[in-house]
């Protein structure tokens, strides 16, 4: 088992629909432990996409993710890291819309940057991301049940 941070992004999260379509399909393949929605302030955000600091998108997408609550879930299942990945697609939505039409970018985003959703790429990306977001959660336990289950 392991856990993976799933985060919804605003654009998805005011359309009624394309919220409930993407929520079933959560739930069709993973256990939800937590979930929440979140406004991810401009500051978070920096902090959250540190690694893309400096790219010619990361203002665009710094400043997008604040524009409305993003919603955020931490998700356990069998490799959950690759199998959300794999559900969301590719990150560029031309690509996801002809190479993957029906993953959830190739279906709701709207741009490279509106591309619907975002997924953990790692067990230590997971862990980080999930402590920025649920800083509620003692992340250590959270994993230890994960590794023991
Ligand atoms: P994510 O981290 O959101 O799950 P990813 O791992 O597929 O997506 P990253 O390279 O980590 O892609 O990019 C993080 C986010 O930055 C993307 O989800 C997207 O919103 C934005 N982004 C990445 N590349 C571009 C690009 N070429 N143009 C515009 N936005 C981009
Ligand atoms: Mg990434």
């Amino acid at each position: 088992m392991e856990i993976t941070l799933a985060l919804l992004k605003p654009h998805v999260v005011r359309n009624v629909y394309a919220f409930r379509e993407i929520k079933q399909i959560i739930q069709q393949n993973f256990t939800i432990l937590h979930t929440k929605e979140v406004l991810i302030t401009k500051e978070l955000s920096e902090h959250f996409y540190a690694e893309h600091k400096g790219k010619f998108f990361y203002n665009r997408l710094v400043t997008f993710m604040g524009s409305g609550p993003c919603h955020a879930f931490v998700l356990q299942s069998k490799g959950s890291i690759a199998k959300w990945r794999e559900l969301m697609g590719p990150t560029k939505v031309f690509k996801a819309v002809y190479s993957h039409p029906d993953c959830i970018r190739g279906l709701y985003g709207l741009s490279d940057t509106r591309n619907a959703c975002h997924g953990s790429d790692s067990e230590a990306s997971a862990t980080r991301e999930i402590s920025i977001l649920f800083p509620e959660l003692n992340i250590n336990q959270l994993t230890a049940i994960d590794s023991n289950s």
